[in-house]
């Protein structure tokens, strides 16, 4: 995804500390004296490319409740490169074929997937079966079989699954769908969301749909997805999509630019779309009875802008989505709650993102149960 503008400033609105014993998910036991420090749960980063690099490793070092224990990489050279950088000791370097050896090792608490769409099933799985919570990166997989069964097996585990949905920790988005939820401006009745960026590179794996899936979709549309399913608070009954490729020597197996409306059963209407042709679309607007609300800069890492039909402005201090997002999911294991990004939540986009290609593919409008 292309790289936005961030804020590093950590905003967290974290609960107090539980003194809960027993747990749901057979994680950690929490009971804890007064005096006592609580330790940070350890992470291990599983994919060492952009987002791991750029976003998580920083993000962790301002976290309050995470700490950078562990690593798997396939490239020998980053291992040496992460290990001087962030002191993680060898027992805690991994590859893809060994870590299933975390589960001897009690300095991690989480995995964090962060490889192409289409392994995630297969490194959370991995995760799981080592006894370890696992956040995943979104989109959840490529497939609803897959991502039904990265549920299954976390749940076999007893242990938590979490997909990185960031902006579901962002004061923004949040206000956005407070506005929806009080009515403030009364009924919601219909929405725009657009997210899209210039692709470069094409020999990366995200055009390559056996590694991504699909195209904008899958990785940017579904930010638009998310905001209007999550402002709307209900579920779509209705998709129907049109795909366009003006470019198919780049473009060879997957969209490069995709449309598609969702209709709501109280009534709703959404319009969303995503690109990996252009970079200036990346915004959500919802009509409502009695006005407009919305986001410029609505998906990127910061800067969002509050947007009210009655012109009344609203400022959040900066959050580190990414930092927000892994103190939360730690909180959670920590105080044996449910995480509100589970996979059941990544599994409902996959689903929908499906019949949206379905109905691309078919020119027929799908109807979802
Ligand atoms: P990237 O290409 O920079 O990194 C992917 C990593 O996976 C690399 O280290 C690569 O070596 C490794 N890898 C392992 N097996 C591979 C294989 N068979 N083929 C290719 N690479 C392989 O990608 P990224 O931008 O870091 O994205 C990783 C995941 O994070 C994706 O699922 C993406 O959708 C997600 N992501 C989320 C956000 C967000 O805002 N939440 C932003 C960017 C990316």
């Amino acid at each position: 995804m292309k790289d936005f503008p961030v804020s590093r400033r950590q905003f967290l609105k974290t609960a107090a500390l539980t003194t809960a014993g027993t747990t749901l998910f057979g994680g950690l036991v929490t009971r804890m004296k007064a005096d006592e420090p609580e330790r940070k749960l350890g992470f291990a980063l599983v994919g060492l490319g952009i987002l791991s690099t750029q976003q998580l490793a920083p993000a962790l070092q301002t976290t309050k409740y995470c700490r950078l224990a562990a690593i798997v990489t396939g490239t020998p050279a980053k291992a040496v490169k992460w290990k001087q950088q962030y002191d993680i000791p060898d027992k805690n370097i991994y590859n893809y074929d060994t870590m299933d050896r975390m589960i001897d090792n009690p300095d991690i608490d989480v995995v964090y997937v962060v490889t192409p769409n289409a392994l995630h099933a297969e490194h959370t799985i991995k995760a799981a079966r080592a006894g370890k919570h696992v956040l995943c990166e979104k989109p959840m997989e490529v497939s609803t079989a897959k991502c039904q069964s990265m549920i299954d097996e976390c749940k076999k585990a007893g242990k938590q699954l979490a997909i990185g949905y960031r902006c579901q920790f962002e004061p923004y988005h949040l206000e956005c769908i407070r506005l929806a939820r009080e009515k403030v401006f009364g009924d919601l009745r219909y929405m725009e969301a657009g997210f899209g960026f210039a692709i470069g590179n094409p020999n990366q794996w995200r055009l390559n749909r056996a590694l991504s899936g699909g195209g904008p979709l899958m990785d940017v549309g579904i930010y638009a997805l998310q905001a209007t399913r999550l402002v709307i608070g209900e579920e779509p009954v209705l998709v129907s999509a049109t795909a366009t490729n003006t470019d198919p020597a780049k473009f060879k197996d997957i969209e490069e630019s995709l449309v598609w409306s969702m209709k709501f059963p109280g009534g709703a209407l959404a319009n969303c779309s995503t690109t990996y042709k252009f970079g200036t679309m990346n915004q959500f607007t919802a009509f409502a009875q009695n006005g407009t609300f919305g986001l410029k800069g609505a998906f990127g890492y910061g800067g969002q802008q509050l947007i009210r039909s009655d012109g009344q402005e609203m400022n959040f201090p900066p959050v580190d989505h990414f930092a927000a997002e892994m103190d939360n999911f730690a909180r959670c294991i920590l105080d044996n709650k449910p995480t509100k990004v589970p996979g059941e939540e990544g599994l409902r986009d996959i689903r929908i993102m499906m019949a949206a290609y379905e109905s691309a593919r078919t020119g027929k409008a799908v109807t979802l149960a």
